[in-house]
C-alpha cells in the first residue's frame, strides 16, 4: 500500500519512519530539507510536490491545527481518487474534523480522525496511544497503519470523537500540571524540600504525570527541553474549552485553565516548551525552580 506522510514535525518525524518500516512511503514537510534528510536516513520517497500526494492510497497528516490540514486538503482532494483513505493525526478540532470528513466522504474519500498521546519518546518507541474518530469501516482500514507506531488503538466514536477525547486528555493534564506547580512553589516557600515532598507525593493519591514525571524531570534536573509547544498546548485546552461550552456543559476548572494557559503562552512566547508554564507559576509568586 502507498501511504503520502505529510508533516514530519517532531512526532511526524519519527512516526514515518515507524510506517516506513512496513509500508512504500511518500514524505512531504513545508521545510523540504526535513524530508530529504527522512528519505536519506528512513529510505522514504521524497514527494515532487505536494499535490503529487494526492496519488497514494492512503493519506496521513500530523499538522499543528486542523486549520493547516485543510488547507492541505483543499490542496489535495481535486487530485485525489475515489476509495482512498485520510488518516489525520493532528491534535485537531473535533467540529472542523466533522465538516472535512464529510467533504471526503461526497468525493468518496474515507476519513479518521487519529490524534496520538505519548509524546516524543512514544513517537520514537513506535507506543503511542491513538484515539481513533470516524466509521467502523474506515477505522479498520486504518488500523494497519497507526498499528505502526501505535501500541494501544481505540475507536472512540464518530467523526471528531479522537479529537474530542484528545482535547479533554490535554485539558486534564494541562489542568493537573498547573495544580501541581501551586503545590510544589507553596512547598517551596515554606522552606520544605522538594524532593522528600515528591517521595511522599508520588506515593499519595495527588500523584500524576506532572509529579511521577514532569517535575521530577524538570524542575528537580532544571532542564527543559523543548518536546511540546506551549502554544500547541494552548490550542487543545481552547478546543476542550470550546467544546465544553457547545455541550453547555458548566465547567469553571477548564475556563481558568484556559484562561491561565493563554496568560502563560503570552509571557513565555510560542517557542516555549508545555512544562514551562511551572516556571511561570513560580514566577507569579516571585519564585522561580
Ligand atoms: P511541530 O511544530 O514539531 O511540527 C509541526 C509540523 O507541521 C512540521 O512538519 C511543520 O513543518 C508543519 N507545519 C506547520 N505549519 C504548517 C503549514 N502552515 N503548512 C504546512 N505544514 C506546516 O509539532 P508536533 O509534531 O509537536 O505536533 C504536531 C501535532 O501533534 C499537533 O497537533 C500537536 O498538538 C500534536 N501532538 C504533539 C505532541 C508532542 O509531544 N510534540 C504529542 C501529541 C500530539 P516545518 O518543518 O516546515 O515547520
Amino acid at each position: 500500500m502507498k501511504i503520502a506522510f505529510i508533516g514530519l514535525g517532531a512526532m511526524g518525524y519519527p512516526m514515518a519512519r515507524h510506517v516506513a518500516r512496513d509500508y512504500d512511503v511518500t514524505v512531504w514537510n513545508r521545510t523540504q530539507k526535513t524530508a530529504e534528510k527522512h528519505a536519506e536516513e528512513h529510505g522514504t520517497r521524497l514527494a515532487a510536490s505536494l499535490e503529487a500526494c494526492a496519488g497514494n492510497e492512503v493519506v496521513l497528516t500530523i499538522l499543528p491545527t486542523s486549520l493547516v490540514v485543510d488547507e492541505i486538503v483543499d490542496r489535495l482532494l481535486p487530485k485525489m481518487g475515489k476509495g482512498a483513505l485520510w488518516i489525520d493525526c493532528t491534535s485537531g478540532d473535533p467540529v472542523a474534523a466533522r465538516k472535512t470528513a464529510a467533504r471526503l466522504a461526497d468525493a468518496d474519500i474515507g476519513f479518521v480522525d487519529a490524534p496520538v498521546s505519548g509524546g516524543i519518546p512514544g513517537a520514537q518507541a513506535g507506543t503511542l496511544t491513538v484515539m481513533v474518530g470516524g466509521t467502523s469501516e474506515n477505522y479498520e482500514r486504518a488500523g494497519e497503519v497507526l498499528e505502526t507506531f501505535g501500541s494501544r488503538i481505540v475507536h472512540v466514536g464518530e467523526s471528531g470523537a479522537g479529537d474530542a477525547v484528545k482535547a479533554a486528555n490535554n485539558a486534564m493534564m494541562g489542568a493537573n500540571m498547573w495544580m501541581a506547580a501551586e503545590c510544589l512553589v507553596t512547598l517551596k516557600k515554606l522552606g520544605i524540600n522538594l524532593e522528600s515532598a515528591l517521595e511522599v507525593l508520588n506515593s499519595g493519591s495527588g500523584r500524576s504525570f506532572a509529579s511521577e514525571s514532569l517535575i521530577p524531570s524538570r524542575i528537580l534536573k532544571g532542564e527543559w527541553p523543548l518536546m511540546f509547544k506551549l502554544a500547541l498546548h494552548d490550542k487543545d485546552i481552547r478546543i476542550a474549552s470550546s467544546m465544553a461550552q457547545a455541550a453547555n456543559a458548566s465547567t469553571p476548572m477548564l475556563s481558568l485553565t484556559a484562561q491561565l494557559y493563554t496568560t502563560a503562552l503570552a509571557d513565555l512566547g510560542d517557542q516555549a516548551d508545555y512544562v514551562e508554564v511551572m516556571k511561570y507559576a513560580a514566577k507569579m509568586n516571585a519564585e522561580e525552580w
